[in-house]
This record gives C-alpha cells, structure tokens and sequence, in this order.
C-alpha cells in the first residue's frame, strides 16, 4: 500500500521521541557544543606531523624527504629541506624540515600523505573547529601549529598509533642488532689484521707442542722457544 514505508518510518522515530525520556541510548543528537559525541577511531580532517619526547621541533620524525610534498594531489604542502642534520629515532643523522607548510584551506584530507610517509611522520588529526576570519595567513599552518605529540597521537589514535609504535620499536631493535654485528666483525677484521701484521714482523703465534718443531719456524729474540716432549 502506498503510504506504508512513511508510516513505519514515523513509528521509528515516534518509539525513539517517546523512550529518549527514559533510555539514553535512545538519544540520536547531543547538546554541542556543551557535549560532544566521541569520534570513531578512523575520523580524519587534517594532516599534523608527530614529535617523539618533549622539543616539538628537534624530536618531529620528519626527515624532509619530501615524498609527500610530491604525492598530494592538490599540492598544498611545502616543504624547505634544512643544510644540517640531526638524529632520528634510531640515532642515524638526519636532514629535518627548515620549512613545512600545509595550506588547510585547499587540502582535501585524502590522508595520501600519511600513506606514502616512510618514517611515520605525518598524521591525520581529528581537530574540526578550525574556523577563521582569515583565509590566507590563519589557515597556512606552519610546522609549529602542525606539531603534535606522540601522546596526542595515542588520545586520538589509540589502535593506529599503538601499531605505529611496535612498528618503529622492531626497525629500532634490527638497526641495533645490525650495527652489533657490523661493530663485531670490524672488531674480529681488526684482530685479524694485528694478528697477521705480527706474522709480518716475524712472532708466530703460539703452536701446540708437538714433539718436533715445525721446520723454519722462528722465535722472536729472547722468547722462550715452546716446549718439546720426546717419548
Ligand atoms: S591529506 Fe591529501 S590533500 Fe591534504 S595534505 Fe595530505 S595528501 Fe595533501
Ligand atoms: S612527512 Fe614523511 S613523507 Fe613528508 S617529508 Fe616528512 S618524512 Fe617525508
């Protein structure tokens, strides 16, 4: 009958109008901005860059390759790589931005940026109330304003950003282990190359007794030559 879907529909909201006085969960809408719904875990808005420790500047993981100043579509970031180098997050010198600007009011919150990062810099915020009077210098959002912890990362985050610091624990734990081993075998090259240096001059290292010693082998003056046992 036609009709039918209107009338169901207007009982829908009818139960809900009548059971929001004694069930909450029954409440669709909220008192903003005096109450706020909670935004799910993958609500995005925009790009912020992340910092590790307690200096929002020297601790950003931005390295300034750039890869997402290439790959946004509407070319709102801008980034100035600086002449200098300080460490990252496993100690290996790193360039950082001098300059990272996204332009708010032409970014689409595509979130390609936070995809093609490679060191987990760049994030998507859920901020929302970023209303201004002014267009060009309030909503171009230098690397200060974009600066957010890694802490507001994990309030906003929660799931995403513990995954994020597991991730970036295991490479810090392989680029340890890798340079253990690389600090080890320079060590056993080094030993290697003073042992053969000392066959140069002449000190042959120490053999096993034997009972005959080995023909031409030699004895630095004044060393004890090794002990024979004949039977
Ligand atoms: S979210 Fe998309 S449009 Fe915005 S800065 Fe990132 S890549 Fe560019
Ligand atoms: S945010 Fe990531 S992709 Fe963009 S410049 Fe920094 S390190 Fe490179």
């Amino acid at each position: 009958m036609i009709g039918t879907g209107i009338l169901k529909g207007m009982a829908v909201t009818l139960r809900n109008f009548a059971g929001s006085y004694f069930e909450k969960e029954r409440l669709t809408t909220v008192q903003y901005p005096e109450e706020r719904s909670p935004l799910p875990e993958n609500y995005r808005n925009f790009p912020f860059l992340v910092y590790d420790g307690n200096d929002s500047q020297a601790g950003l993981r931005c390295v300034a390759c750039q890869i997402c100043e290439k790959e946004c579509p509407p070319q709102c970031i801008y980034i100035i790589k600086s002449k200098d180098k300080k460490p990252d997050y496993v100690g290996r010198p790193q360039f950082y931005p001098a300059v990272f600007d996204i332009d708010i009011s032409v970014c689409m919150s595509c979130q390609i940026c936070v995809e093609v990062c490679p060191f987990e810099a760049i994030k998507m915020d859920k901020q929302f109330e970023l209303s201004q009077r002014e267009r060009f210098d309030h909503l171009l959002l230098g690397k200060e304003r974009l600066s957010q912890s890694n802490e507001y990362y994990h309030k906003i985050h929660p799931i995403e950003a513990a995954a994020v610091d597991k991730n970036l624990a295991e490479a810090a734990a392989a680029a340890e282990a890798k340079k253990k081993l690389a600090a080890d075998a320079a060590a056993k090259a080094a030993a290697a190359k003073a042992a053969s240096a000392g066959d140069a001059a002449g000190v042959s290292p120490a053999k096993p007794p034997t009972g005959t010693p080995a023909p031409g082998s030699t004895s630095a003056p004044g060393q004890k030559p090794p002990e024979t046992t004949n039977s």
